[in-house]
């Protein structure tokens, strides 16, 4: 059965990016019907923590674009037309008041994401949101075919918002490119196991992978390595096959020689435990085959320097990303097939995209929801644009 329907616009996917476009259409005057399988802006709870990290404090657009692995010049024009001000501003109009965190990152000033969706959703009121999961969108008649569980409906213009996750398979007949989707920014499964170490933390290290350079937190998990510096380095490599190693530096910059000489009659573990938690520092002294306790002036040139490389040079060989960790998917439609002024496809007059359903994810940050703000206006402005 093909239902007729009073909207000319369709939105699939009501997370913050099908809902950022729907915010905006509205505002033009269109109002889109919005189909949504599970609760719209659902997705937005968990994010930042509860906290809802909605943007990040960089207003220069082409350095704003340089935090997104994939995407970056794409993002050059969608963030010269809605930029960070342009969201804080979005914010502020549907009566969430942001602040800027010491860190750059932009939360609501409640710190709630729950209050986030409340206001969003007050925002969308008059948006017609369609509980039913979209098996597939189809180029018909001029026009698109979707096709849910319920049945057939017919819209003019279609913006796809269904995210990066599993939703490939409803534009398969549309003849887009998809990019493999892969998890970036995930904790990653190592071959060593520290699961001794589940839950110890070391602050702001640096870290090196195939050449690249990388710091930040480190967390140890009970099969591998997580924290924001491997979410760095997941995000970066996410389109390199594994394995691949990393080397962390425990040092900070401190000398070793020095730190043994100023404490002369402490024992190596108890040193070393001044610049890392202790369990790490019992770890590391196993790994270089110190397993007794000497005191620091009776450890020789050589031992030194096995404990400084271990130390400097800590290897992990990371075998994959770990189990349903991922915040975010790299991969997905083609940027090459998208116009980055209006996000309507380039095979099909009528068919947008927006949100991390794009071959586009960034950093921890705020910058995957910039993202779904971003192009969520874009393809308002576009769907708007093609109907005069
Ligand atoms: C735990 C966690 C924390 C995060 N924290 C942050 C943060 O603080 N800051 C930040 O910038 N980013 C964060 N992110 C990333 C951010 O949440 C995503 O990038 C963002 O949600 C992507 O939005 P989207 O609308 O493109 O897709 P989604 O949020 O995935 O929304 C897609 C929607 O489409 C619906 N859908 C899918 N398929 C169909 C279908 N066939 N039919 C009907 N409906 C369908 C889904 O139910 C969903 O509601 C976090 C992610 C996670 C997992």
């Amino acid at each position: 059965m093909v239902h007729g329907s009073k909207s000319e616009t369709a939105i699939v996917g009501g997370g913050p990016a099908g809902c950022a476009c729907a915010y905006f259409l509205k505002q033009k005057g269109i109002i889109p019907v919005v189909f949504e399988k599970k609760s719209p802006l659902k997705t937005l709870l968990p994010t930042g923590g509860g906290r809802c990290n909605l943007a990040h404090a960089e207003f220069d657009f082409k350095a704003l674009a340089s935090n997104y692995p994939r995407g970056e010049k794409f993002l050059y024009s969608v963030f010269s037309r809605f930029g960070t001000s342009d969201t804080i501003d979005f914010f502020e109009k549907i009566g969430v008041e942001t602040y800027i965190q010491d860190d750059m990152r932009i939360f609501p000033k409640s710190n709630s994401s729950a209050d986030v969706r409340k206001a969003f959703l007050n925002a969308l009121s008059g948006v017609k949101f369609q509980q039913e999961n979209v098996m597939s969108v189809n180029f018909c008649n001029g026009g698109f075919e979707v096709r849910s569980e319920s049945g057939a409906y017919f819209f003019k213009n279609v913006v796809i918002a269904a995210g990066g996750h599993s939703a490939f398979s409803i534009v398969s007949g549309l003849g887009h490119r998809v990019i493999e989707p892969r998890p970036a920014l995930t904790a990653l499964k190592t071959t060593e196991n520290y699961s001794c170490l589940a839950g110890v933390s070391v602050r702001n290290i640096a870290a090196e992978c195939r050449g690249r350079s990388f710091s930040g937190d480190l967390l140890f998990t009970h099969d591998g390595v997580s924290g924001p510096v491997v979410y760095m380095i997941s995000s970066v490599m996410a389109r390199e096959n594994f394995p691949y190693k990393i080397r962390f530096d425990f040092m900070h910059g401190e000398n070793l020689q020095q730190l043994l000489n100023e404490n002369p009659h402490k024992t190596i573990k108890n040193v070393i435990s001044e610049i890392m938690p202790k369990s790490l520092a019992e770890t590391v002294l196993k790994k270089c085959s110190v397993n007794e306790n000497p005191e620091a002036h009776k450890i020789d040139g050589k031992t030194r320097d096995r404990i400084l490389k271990t130390l400097s040079e800590f290897e992990v060989e990371a075998v994959s990303p770990a189990k349903g960790g991922e915040v975010v998917m790299s991969g997905g439609i083609a940027l090459d097939e998208v116009n980055s002024k209006t996000m309507e496809s380039k095979l099909h007059k009528g068919l947008y995209f927006c949100g991390e359903m794009l071959d586009i994810d960034g950093f921890c940050g705020g910058f995957n929801l910039q993202n779904c703000w971003s192009t969520g206006f874009l393809a308002a402005e576009g769907v708007s644009a093609g109907r005069v």
